[in-house]
Order: C-alpha cells, then structure tokens, then sequence
C-alpha cells in the first residue's frame, strides 16, 4: 500500500458518524482526507481539490448521491465508491449506470472499505485514458461482412485486424470499436475487455471468478460483484435485440452470450 503519489480522498456522507469512520478508515490507507456533508458542497469540493477517490452517500441534503455523481461526472475521473443504507437501492443504482465505480451497502466494516478502495486502485483506469492508438476504420459503420471472420474462427494472424460476429453485434478487437447493427457503442475499457472474452467463445459458460481473472487479473477472485456492476453496465449499453439481452445470465453459474441465429 505505499505508493509514490499522494493521494487525496473527499468522503460525502451526512452522517457525522460514518463521515468520519470513512475519513479515518482512508486516512489509514494514505489518503488526504476531506469531508463534505451535502451534495452541493461535495460536488463544488470535488471541483476543486480534484481528489483520487470520492465515497458518495446516497441519502443527501441539498441532493442526493445519484444527481452529486451525475454533476461530478462532468468534471472528474476520480473513483467513485456509491454507498446506501439498502441493498435493493444498490440493485437499482447499478441498474441506472450512475457513473459510481462501486457500491457498498451500509453498514460496512473499513475493512471491507478498504479492501474495495484497495481494489479500485489496482484496477487500471480507463476513463481518463486518451483513445487507443489504432486507426478509426476508412469509412463509418462496422466492418463489412467480407471483411469479417465469424466467431467461431476468430484466431486471425497478426496483421489481419480481428473482427468478431455475434447476431447484430460487431466488435473490431484491435479497433476497440463496437457496433450494435449500424450504430457504435461507447464502451469503457473494462466493459470492452469483458465483451470481447465472452463474443470470442460464445457457447462458454463463463464464472464470475473466471471473468474476473482473465479481465481484470488474478488478485481479483474476491470481487465477484465487479463482475456484475459491469456486466450490468455492458447491457445496458447493447440494448436488446429481439427484445432479449445479448448476454445471458447462467443460474448459479455466471453469464454466456445469448444464442443467436
Ligand atoms: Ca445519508
């Protein structure tokens, strides 16, 4: 946990009580820590002193923590830790792609606290990355079907460009770029890397845990829920097609792609 850089923290939380067993808690890790106790003044401090990582309450004075991260979204690429008294918000919050990086449920140990700010920061970040190097496709639109290798056979040779299939999604590996029929869709790094594992073995039953070490790594088998945040975000982002999701939830098992065709 010691790293080069100082880090700073901004801990949004009404509760005088949590705030600052959250302040502490984070403090412990390294972090400059600053506490605001509504949202209006949470997200104007994130504007200013541009923190690493920002916990957010949901249940705010002033507004809450969904529209404070919507606000800070605007301006910042600092990791965003959502958290609720209620579960059933969580399934909710992560339903509406709020733009948080995780979500705990009250009440929750520092040491759980820790564990997942220990996690977000070894998780690359993605968001305020540049755009990946390789050139945009000549013409708009995804590759045309000549260009394209089914995904079944997707193993190309190195200076071929790997273009995966699956019923209307269409995902240029090296492009980074993904098209649901005719129109592109914004994916993060994360929700990219997962799509593409599970577009290039369609028929495998993937686990969370095995999504989780071929993804994110292997010091990850414990943050099964990672899985399911950004699952979660992913489809929303495909939308439906035929009125069903393109990937699939396996009972007790974890996620395969929809078949199609
Ligand atoms: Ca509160």
């Amino acid at each position: 946990m010691i790293g080069v850089m100082e880090r700073s923290a901004l801990v949004i939380e009404d509760d005088a009580d949590i705030r600052s067993l959250i302040e502490f808690t984070l403090s412990s890790q390294g972090f400059t820590v600053t506490g605001a106790e509504d949202g209006p003044s949470g997200v104007e401090l994130a504007r200013t002193l541009d923190p690493d990582l920002i916990t957010l309450d949901l249940g705010l004075p002033g507004f809450d923590g969904v529209e404070a991260c919507r606000r800070m979204r605007a301006f910042t690429d600092a990791y965003v830790v959502m958290i609720s008294a209620r579960s059933d918000e969580i399934d909710r919050l992560i339903g509406l792609e709020t733009g948080a990086d995780d979500y705990l449920v009250k009440p929750f140990s520092p040491r759980e606290l820790k564990a997942r700010v220990t996690a977000l920061f070894r998780r690359p970040r993605t968001r305020a990355t540049t755009q990946p190097p390789a050139a945009p496709p000549p013409t708009p639109g995804p590759p045309t079907p000549e260009s394209v290798q089914s995904a079944a056979s997707s193993v190309a040779p190195a200076d071929e460009t790997e273009v995966l299939r699956h019923g209307a999604l269409t995902v240029d590996v090296d492009a980074r770029q993904v098209w649901i029929d005719e129109e592109e869709r914004d994916l993060t790094k994360i929700e990219f890397d997962l799509l593409v594992e599970l577009v290039r073995r369609p028929s495998r039953v993937w686990s969370r845990e095995a999504l989780l070490r071929t993804v994110w790594g292997n010091d990850w088998a414990s943050d099964t829920h990672l899985v399911e945040v950004h699952v979660g975000n992913l489809r929303r982002k495909l939308g439906e097609q035929g009125g069903r999701r393109l990937i699939r939830t396996v009972r007790g098992v974890g996620y395969r792609m929809e078949t199609v065709g």
